[in-house]
């Protein structure tokens, strides 16, 4: 059994801007960095959880994210146009799917996510976006709406049940004479 109840929701959200992006790459650095073994022992952009799209002779750099895992290829395709550029089906996609080797671990295959630097302490601000001086990268939170289901537990439901039978009167006339006799 579930209710529902609205609940305010912290949205944490990096922008990307690719007009100001110049390609510099100090974004996958820090990121491979961060997340080497022992913890800045390293770089490799390619254990980046971000990558900047796109060769340097072409006329835009776009940082992508990496996103959810997916086992399986998209069954469609598209390009995107923008100022009358053509861009391949997968420029812009986040996934770690088995149609690339884009946001793989290079030597274990697993999949890479963006986990926002999760760390403790909490830092202010994603190490991509500290490390963006170009301003390509933004941070911001922001609190939203969002619909929670609600599954009441089992004492929950079967007062529920109770309370419909008998009445809500009843039962606490019931509880309250229970609780007198100690
Ligand atoms: S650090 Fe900023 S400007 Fe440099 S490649 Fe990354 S997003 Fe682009
Ligand atoms: S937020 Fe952190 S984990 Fe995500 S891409 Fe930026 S540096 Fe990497």
């Amino acid at each position: 059994m579930s209710g529902e109840q609205i609940k305010k929701k912290k949205v944490k959200v990096i922008k990307i801007d690719p007009s100001k992006c110049t390609g510099c790459r100090s974004c996958e650095l820090i990121c491979s960095a961060s997340h080497a073994t022992p913890k800045y022992g390293s770089t490799n952009p390619a254990k980046a959880r971000i990558r900047v799209m796109f060769k340097p002779l072409e006329n835009i750099y776009l940082p992508v994210m990496a996103g959810e895992y997916t086992p399986a290829e998209c069954p469609g395709r598209y390009s995107i146009i923008i100022d009358g550029q053509e861009y391949g089906e997968c420029a812009f996609c986040r996934a770690s799917c088995p149609s690339r080797d884009l946001f793989k671990e290079p030597d274990s295959g697993l999949p890479l996510k963006c986990d926002l630097c999760e760390s403790d302490p909490t830092l202010e601000k994603p190490l991509c976006v500290q490390w963006c001086y170009h301003e390509a990268l933004t941070y911001e939170e922001r609190e939203e709406e969002v619909t929670e289901e609600v599954k009441l537990d089992q004492m929950e439901v079967a007062l529920e049940s109770l309370v419909d039978r008998y009445g809500l009167e009843k039962i606490v006339e019931g509880i309250a004479r229970m609780a007198s006799k100690g």
